[in-house]
């Protein structure tokens, strides 16, 4: 299907894949078997300028939208899911310096994120506090200039590895959804350390880590917003990424369906390609319509966010949760077509299968996906009222 991408937008596709193919697709089996962070392949992407693709030129970034950050996310996770998630989680950490930093900030900040000399990462996410982010128990007391942070965040994507960290803690219990506030430490911030690199089931490139505070102090220059306004910055931030996730599904189910056809073709069953049968053929027809009508909610998401729309919260949560469960669905597919092939280590829909899972579980699960959509549609009716 065309899309009618800019000639830009289709250079940022091209370059995206040309990378994915020729550097992520050699290493990506070993990469995963011992769960390695992709820093040489990081290290290309910040040479070939696209970790500030969504980063605008007056702090060094490519000047795109959401949409070319979706088409590179797209990309590389149709040859690896982990490093996908490996470049996308940076945006994560960044979005909420774009969106809430004061012009300070941002200059100090951004530009090394945009030139890919440091990565970023985004702390909300505690033990007890996963869907219901208002339980987190992290704190951060004012104490003069300072703040001073308490606590654990839990699975951050990119933990260790990033510099720059967003991180959202309570600084006042007692007034709830308003008592958060959002923060920007820095790696090396004393009272500031990890915990182990998860081992996890897919994305295993991927740096998952806890965030470990201990009466670290952070600057109160370092507060994004103000006081208070912790859960905002969190909350318009997801609805920002959420469509660069449906894009890494989107991806990751494009390589399996890719996969699933190839294999068709070569594999010879009662003396004819198994793509003769019209068993597999509906399945390839069915896998390739859930990924087209995937991408298409994907774009027209970060279309409507890169247009200006206001409240985007609903059309982010739709193309995130429909294009996770396609991931599901054509991962499991591609698996089933391949047969026993498909279940080894040998042949890449495995590896995919495992990876799709997560993008129905991160940045809000798929059950809240869809709470957030059904609160979007009746706040739509009642304001029509
Ligand atoms: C690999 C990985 C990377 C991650 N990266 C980050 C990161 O970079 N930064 C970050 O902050 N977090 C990160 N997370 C955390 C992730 O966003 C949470 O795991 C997710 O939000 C769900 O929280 P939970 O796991 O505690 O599940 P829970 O909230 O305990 O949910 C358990 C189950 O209950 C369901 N449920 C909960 N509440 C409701 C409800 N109200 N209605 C219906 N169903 C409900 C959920 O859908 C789920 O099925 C990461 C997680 C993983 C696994």
């Amino acid at each position: 299907m065309d899309y009618f991408l800019s000639e830009e937008q289709k250079m940022v596709k091209d370059l995206a894949a040309k990378i994915a193919e020729e550097k992520v697709k050699p290493v990506r089996e070993e990469l995963d078997e011992k769960g390695e962070f992709p820093w040489d392949i990081m290290k290309v992407f910040a040479e070939s300028d696209m970790c500030g693709l969504y980063i605008p030129e007056q702090y060094g970034g490519f000047g795109g939208g959401t949409l070319e950050f979706c088409l590179a996310t797209e990309e590389i996770s149709r040859v690896c899911g982990g490093v996908g998630v490996t470049f996308a989680a940076s945006a994560l950490g960044a979005v909420p310096i774009l969106l809430f930093g004061s012009e300070e900030q941002k200059k100090k900040y951004l530009p090394d994120i945009a030139a890919g000399k440091k990565l970023a990462a985004f702390g909300l996410t505690e033990a007890n506090a996963g869907s219901d982010a208002g339980g987190m128990e992290t704190t951060a007391k004012k104490q003069g200039d300072h703040y001073v942070i308490n606590g654990t965040k839990q699975w951050i994507t990119n933990g260790g590895e990033a510099e720059t960290y967003t991180v959202i803690a309570m600084t006042d219990k007692k007034k709830g959804s308003r008592g958060a506030t959002a923060f920007i430490v820095e790696k090396g911030t004393p009272g500031f350390s990890f915990g182990k690199k998860e081992n996890k089931m897919g994305i295993r490139c991927s740096a998952t880590r806890e965030l470990v505070f201990q009466d670290c102090k952070v600057p109160a220059s370092n507060v994004l917003g103000k006081e208070g306004m912790g859960f905002i910055v969190a909350m318009k931030t997801l609805d920002r990424t959420r469509p660069g996730i449906g894009a890494q599904a989107v991806g990751i189910a494009q390589g399996a369906l890719d996969e699933a056809l190839k294999y068709s073709r070569e594999r010879v069953q009662f003396g004819k390609p198994i793509s003769t049968f019209q068993a597999i053929q509906h399945m390839l027809a069915d896998m390739a319509t859930q990924v087209e009508a995937a991408r298409a909610l994907v774009y027209a998401s970060a279309k409507t966010i890169d247009a200006g729309a206001k409240d985007i919260t609903k059309d982010a949560a739709i193309a995130k949760l429909f294009a996770s469960d396609v991931a599901m669905k054509v991962t499991t597919d591609a698996v089933q077509i391949l047969g026993g092939y498909g279940y080894m280590k040998e042949y890449p829909v495995e590896k995919m299968m495992r990876d799709a899972k997560i993008t129905q579980i991160y940045e809000g699960t798929n059950q809240i996906q869809r709470n957030q959509i059904a609160l979007g549609l009746i706040k739509e009716v009642v304001s029509k009222k």
